[in-house]
């Protein structure tokens, strides 16, 4: 695998494979990998020929009072993770790199409706961090297909959106979330976590689990929902939110919709947790 860390050099090995008729899959992460990005490298693997991860902790997206400054930066295990899983290139660019008119004078991506709730309405500015950081890895890569965590469900359904009205000719591709035994999604930040925090942390994928139950029992989705946010509170979480969703437009969801997504983050102590449970209801 070659690690690289300039556009130059990454273009310069791009057009190599495209000459070689490579099909591209593209894996942005922030690093400090763990089995859930290493199966989207898997899943990149699959169907394209040539695998490029990258890995950069994008400062657009993290909000003032957040873990920028401490998030963990973990280049040379997470090198030695992507090698093992036969990826081809690592691109790990610096800031000036990605962003060379500096961040407060450059062009960003926003895509409205989507971003209006769930994490968009904490979390302010962050999609439009994250827009901006994918439509620029899509243009530096240039990939066939790009492929992202389904743990990140709005992030995903806000790439899909950008990646269609933008006319990228880029196939995006969700995978399942990665879990522990336990039920908690695998994130970067569970390193975070104390022992009882991280053993307290899988309730929140049980809580999900049983609200999906209760919907497909055709509980009411305002009581379905009030459950869950007691459940929540009652296990120790601080809640952010928990919504459930329509999964096309991801506003509230109706009693006439069948495709439901329930979305909740949630603190346990400082740490903040995401995470998301699809429930398809038949008539
Ligand atoms: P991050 O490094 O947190 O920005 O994540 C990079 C990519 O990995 C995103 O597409 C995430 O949705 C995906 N991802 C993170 N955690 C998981 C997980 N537990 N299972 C599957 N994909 C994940």
């Amino acid at each position: 695998m070659k690690i690289l860390h300039t556009l130059k050099e990454l273009r310069e090995e791009l057009n190599q494979a495209r000459k070689a008729n490579h099909k591209i899959g593209l894996v942005p992460t922030m690093g400090n990998l763990h089995e859930g990005h290493l199966r989207l490298v898997d899943r990149a693997r699959e169907s394209n020929s040539f695998t490029v991860a990258t890995i950069f902790v994008n400062p657009l997206q993290f909000g003032e009072n957040e873990d920028f400054d401490s998030y963990p930066r973990t280049l040379e295990k997470d090198s030695s993770l992507l090698a093992a899983r036969n990826c081809d290139v690592l691109f790990a660019p610096n800031i000036f790199e990605v962003y060379p008119g500096g961040l407060k004078a450059e062009s960003t991506v926003h895509v409205p409706d989507i971003t209006k709730h769930h994490c968009g309405a904490s979390r302010e500015k962050h999609f439009d961090g994250v827009a901006t950081i994918v439509t620029k890895l899509f243009n530096m890569v240039q990939p066939d297909q790009a492929i992202f965590g389904e743990k990140d469900f709005q992030q995903l359904m806000v790439i899909r959106k950008l990646t269609n009205d933008l006319c990228f000719p880029i196939e995006i591709v969700g995978v399942p979330t990665c879990r522990e035994p336990s039920g908690l999604a695998l994130s970067s930040r569970n390193g975070y976590l104390n022992e009882e925090e991280h053993l307290r942390a899988s309730k929140l994928f049980a809580v999900l689990q049983q609200t999906k139950k209760a919907l497909e029992s055709n509980e009411d989705i305002v009581v379905a929902r009030q459950q869950a946010i007691s459940s929540l509170t009652e296990n120790g979480f601080k809640l952010d939110y928990l919504n459930i969703a329509s999964v096309d437009t991801l506003l509230p969801a109706k009693d006439a919709d069948k495709e439901i997504v329930i979305l909740a983050a949630v603190f346990l102590g400082a740490t903040r947790l995401i995470d998301n449970i699809r429930v398809s209801l038949t008539d």
